[in-house]
């Protein structure tokens, strides 16, 4: 069954595990100098956060989401997971971001070219692993910040590496239902690395998959990703590939109000969680764009406890904020 008519146009946003909301705020937007979006609670469990960090408006395509749990457990970066997110930074750039994170002491992983582009690895306090790819022709306006200028900053996401023991399941969803295409194959250290792109989609239009018997074995945990969303523009789109996906024979949940956009899940063969979002309503649905982040954000069911949610929440300081 092929589809050439997807809707879909590259990454919505990538969701991750955390153990500090404090600990988030300083890298993602202290050292990364994303926009800090929004402020809100975990929908299922209104006593932890659920931060939002990405582009002016926290565009499809930018944003990165946490849930921090103060007490989880370290995971193990591996198979069944989102191994890697990439960001877009400017040709030229990588030594300005050496620097800026070993100085900050993050880990530096890697410093490779894979695809024809260089790119930096490093994790985040958490393990979570990213990786800066420099990229010529990404005309997005990225955030600025008084340490992070234009001419280095991150525009948005760039894709990310999903890594797998076998890789045919979630292939045949990229291209026979999500309408991506086969691009390239690369030999790796272990296994191979191929490279999906959605043809006209977003700058977050890549997804390589990283197939090998020998990778490690990912654990879900603090320090890993727990789902990847893709970008449809409205939910009738949404309606569309929802049907398309139960066609081919998954569990696709029903079309989910996440206040910032409509979701439906469903997990993909090898374990990887995938969710597709809509683009609307967007983050500026309860605070006006100049505004965004500085409110307790909370679902309408969660409202009537918020003294009980605002006591228990630990309180977070931006970076540059008097302390
Ligand atoms: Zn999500």
């Amino acid at each position: 069954m092929t589809t050439t008519t997807s809707p879909i146009q590259g990454l919505h946003h990538v969701t991750a595990i955390s153990t500090s909301a404090q600990g988030n705020v300083d890298f993602y937007a202290g050292v990364l100098g994303l926009r800090f979006v929004k402020k809100t609670v975990n929908f299922d469990d209104p006593g932890t956060y659920h931060l939002y960090f990405g582009d002016e408006l926290g565009r499809p395509g930018s944003a990165i989401t946490f849930f921090p749990w103060e007490n989880a457990y370290r995971g193990q970066v591996g198979t069944g997971q989102v191994s890697i997110t990439h960001y877009s930074v400017p040709e030229g750039s990588l030594a300005f971001w050496r620097e800026r994170l070993s100085s900050n002491g993050a880990r530096l992983i890697a410093e490779e070219a894979i695809f024809g582009e260089d790119r930096l690895v490093a994790a985040d306090p958490d393990g979570l692993l990213i990786a800066l790819v420099a990229t010529a022709d990404d005309e997005r306006e990225a955030w600025t910040t008084n340490e992070i200028a234009a001419d280095v900053a991150i525009r948005g996401f760039h894709g990310a590496t999903l890594s797998l023991r076998d890789g045919e399941g979630v292939a045949k969803i990229l291209t026979e239902l999500f309408g991506y295409e086969k691009l390239a194959e690369e030999t790796a250290r272990v296994g191979v690395v191929i490279r999906f792109a959605v043809p006209n989609g977003n700058a977050a239009r890549f997804i390589d998959l990283h197939v090998g018997d020998e990778l490690p074995q990912g654990v879900e945990g603090a320090g890993t990703v727990h789902h990847i969303a893709f970008s449809v523009p409205d939910r009738a789109a949404q309606k569309q590939v929802q049907e398309i996906i139960a066609k081919a024979g998954f569990h696709v949940t029903p079309q989910i109000d996440r206040d910032y956009f409509h979701a439906i899940y469903f997990r993909t063969p090898g374990g990887v969680l995938f969710e597709v979002a809509t683009d609307e309503p967007g983050f500026t649905r309860d605070e006006e764009a100049h505004h965004l982040g500085e409110g307790l954000k909370l679902p309408t069911q969660h409202e009537p406890l918020r003294s009980r949610i605002e006591q228990v929440l630990p309180k977070l300081t931006l970076p540059g904020a008097a302390a």
